[in-house]
């Protein structure tokens, strides 16, 4: 109570005291409270719209959501996404990824296979794989790391510089609550070639998770044949840029041979 709480503006749910800061709302600016709040799963945007009645429709349907999890949700593989991980149980083709702007993350909406509509994976801001549904395979454009040349002249510590690509995974759902959902995909770090082996290491960790979506979104191509076109192509792309800095190769050699691999 005190400072902090409003009890003037009551939560229409449970009817305690709300935020006087920064609550949740819904619409005709109603406060909610924290307790309350945090058992919504929705886009923002349709949260502020809600009415008394359709929140409470929501928060009923959060019940039966938790209630699913506990009797029926049986996962048969977990596929690690940076800080979260995707649940996927195959026999119900349903899947959970327990993220906290959905809500609390012991109740995570559960998706069914066919809501999955298409994925992305971004590095930095930039889609670097991309698969939906009705797609062969996934189409990937693995992005080339140019390292900074360090020249020495006014650089007194002449320490190569550091390197950090962080990654993006976006699903694209047509489940009612959810139109798209945003995760980290984890990142990679290091110091120009440290940096390449992380990179490399990194994609590594999130083909599981391509070949996972791509089969919950179903395709003609296994998940094995998705996932070596991506290692295989990256791998080739080092190569060549290492030939590159060796000079073994110009520039405008190894740029012919990055549009080939990337099929430009
Ligand atoms: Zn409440």
């Amino acid at each position: 109570m005190g400072l902090f709480t409003n009890n003037k503006k009551p939560c229409p749910i449970c009817g305690e005291g709300t935020p006087r800061l920064l609550a949740t709302q819904i619409a005709g600016n109603t406060p909610l409270c924290d307790d309350c709040s945090r058992k919504v799963s929705m886009v923002s945007s349709q949260v502020s719209k809600l009415s008394v009645e359709g929140l409470k429709e929501h928060l009923l349907k959060r019940e039966e959501n938790a209630n699913y999890l506990k009797t029926v949700f049986a996962p048969t593989k977990r596929i690690e996404v940076g800080w979260t991980h995707i649940n996927i149980d195959e026999v119900n083709r349903t899947f959970t990824i327990p993220l906290n702007i959905c809500g609390d993350t012991k109740n995570p909406p559960v998706f069914k296979f066919e809501e999955l509509q298409g994925y992305e994976i971004l590095e930095e801001y930039t889609p670097i794989e991309r698969f939906n549904r009705g797609d062969v395979s996934p189409l990937c454009t693995p992005m080339m790391y140019n390292p900074v040349i360090q020249f020495g002249f006014d650089d007194k510590d002449d320490k190569a510089e550091l390197i950090n690509r962080s990654f993006t995974l976006n699903l694209y759902l047509t489940n009612p609550c959810w139109d798209k959902v945003e995760s980290s995909a984890g990142s990679a770090s290091g110091h120009e070639r440290d940096f390449h082996r992380d990179y490399i290491n990194h994609l590594n960790t999130l083909r599981p998770v391509s070949a996972a979506l791509v089969g919950i979104i179903g395709s003609n191509v296994s998940g094995n044949v998705a996932q070596s076109n991506v290692g295989s192509i990256s791998d080739d792309l080092i190569k060549f840029k290492e030939l590159l800095d060796a000079g073994i190769i110009n520039q405008d050699e190894f740029d012919i041979k990055k549009k080939q691999l990337l099929g430009l």
